[in-house]
Formats: C-alpha cells, structure tokens, sequence
C-alpha cells in the first residue's frame, strides 16, 4: 500500500510537472497511445471496472491494437488489452467493452483453455481460483471488437528456455490459436513480461507483427515499434491511479523497472 501510494504521488509530480514538458519536446507527441493490459477481473470489481471503462470513452479515444491511424493531434488514444484470457475477464470485462463499443485485445496461452492457471509463482494470488477462458467462449466474443494475440502456450518465462522449446512457444501457439479461433494471429504479450533478445528474433521470425511487453515505457514512443511497453491496471485501482496510468503519468516507471530488470540479472549470474 505505500508503495502504491510513493508511485502515485510521483507520477502525479511527473503529471505536472515533466510531462507537459517532454510533451512540447517530444515529436512523436501527434501520435502518442497508452496500451493499458488486465488480466483478471475478480468478483466485486465490476463497478470499479465499470467507472474505469466510462473514463476511457469520456477522456480518450480507444482505438484497436494495430491501429495505424490517422492519428489527430492532441487526442489522447488508448489501447486495451487483457493478457491470460481469464473466464473472469470474458464474463465480467468483455460484456462491458462491448456495451461501451471499446475494442479490445485478448492475449490467450493457447495451451491452457479451460484450465487453471499453472503458471502461478504465488498459488495465494486470487487469479488461482480462476481459469483460462474456452475455445468456445473465446470464439463468442463479436470477431469486429476483439482482437486475439498469443500468450504463448505454457505461458513460461520465455529466456528460460532452450531456443528449440522457445521457438515451439512462440511459433507453435500462433498456429494453434488460428487454428482454434480461425483468425490471423499476429500479436504476442510475453509471459510475465519476461524476454530477450533472442525471443524478439524468433518473433520476428515466427512473423508476428507486434510484440507486447509489460515494462512501462514512454507514453510517446511510436505505436507500432516491435516490441511496446504498457501499463498494468486493476479494476481494483483508485480512480486517481486509473487516471495517470490511462495519461501516460506512470512513464517515470520505464528506468527505474529496467534498472530493477537488470540488477536481477546480474544476481541471477552469481
Ligand atoms: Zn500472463
């Protein structure tokens, strides 16, 4: 709690006073768009979710991932994405999207439909009790409003692996999804965030578009760079959080989390 609070009130110095700066400076200001990713929706969060989504349509325009404009100067786009596919999130967020006409992108881990998620470090955490979404769920949501995307198919920490087994991972889910959901499947979000250089190569070469990441990154980067950072939110945060993260304010984040990346690594090389 006091460090969702420290980040907070960074992010609204960085609201006051950095932004409008970096905004003047910044030439990739006209086609700036925040990427904002869910993941699950737990009961008791839908009117939080629901206040969340009425900010979005009021104060931005929400707009498709790949959308490659035309992008209006001073409009303040957004992208939604949900990674995990979890059946809470197909039953409780996407019914909302759709009432609000928001289009958005499901990140789905090919190999875990209708299963639990057993990829959890922390069995305590609350998406425990969920479960990833089924084929047929998944295949009911209105195709023109979503857009599906490979979480790979076990949904491992992708640097981990042999370059075979991660290859098979990054290519083998995106054929599986478009087999099971009939679609081009031309975006990946990494598991836990988690990938290096090498994951970007066999991306590239499995022929995705697009890949996501979940490291913060600069609100004014270009939309359709390979690899885009975005924002993590939660039904569950405060409308003030909400409302900086959906503005771009939490950018500061994007050092300090790669820092943190790599003084990790280098503990984990000792
Ligand atoms: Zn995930």
């Amino acid at each position: 709690m006091v460090l969702r609070i420290v980040k907070l009130l960074i992010s609204a110095a960085y609201a006051l006073a950095v932004q409008p700066l970096y905004r003047h400076l910044s030439r990739c200001r006209d086609r700036s768009c925040i990427l904002l990713y869910y993941h699950a929706v737990p009961p008791g969060t839908e009117a939080g979710l629901a206040r969340q989504l009425d900010y979005l349509v009021k104060a931005a325009t929400p707009v498709p991932l790949g959308f490659g404009g035309p992008f209006v100067p001073k409009v303040r786009y957004v992208i939604v994405t949900i990674d995990d596919a979890f059946r809470s999130a197909v039953e409780r967020a996407v019914p909302e999207l759709l009432k609000r006409r928001i289009p958005f992108a499901v990140f789905v881990p090919a190999g875990g439909l209708g299963q639990p998620p057993g990829w959890l470090e922390d069995p305590g955490r609350r998406e425990a009790s969920d479960s990833v979404a089924t084929a047929e769920a998944l295949r009911a949501i209105p195709p023109e409003s979503v857009v599906f995307g490979s979480h790979t198919i076990s949904h491992p920490h992708l640097p981990r692996l042999a370059k075979d087994e991660a290859r098979r991972e990054i290519q083998g889910s995106r054929r599986q999804l478009e087999a099971l959901l009939g679609r081009d499947i031309l975006y990946l979000s990494f598991p836990f965030g988690d990938f290096s250089p090498r994951d970007l190569d066999l991306c590239r070469e499995a022929g995705y578009r697009q890949v996501l990441t979940s490291g913060y990154e600069p609100a004014f980067s270009p939309p359709d760079r390979f690899a885009k950072g975005r924002i993590g939110v939660n039904p569950s945060d405060w409308m003030i959080e909400f409302k900086l993260k959906a503005a771009g304010d939490y950018a500061w984040m994007a050092p300090v989390s790669a820092l943190k990346k790599s003084f990790k690594n280098v503990l984990s090389f000792h």
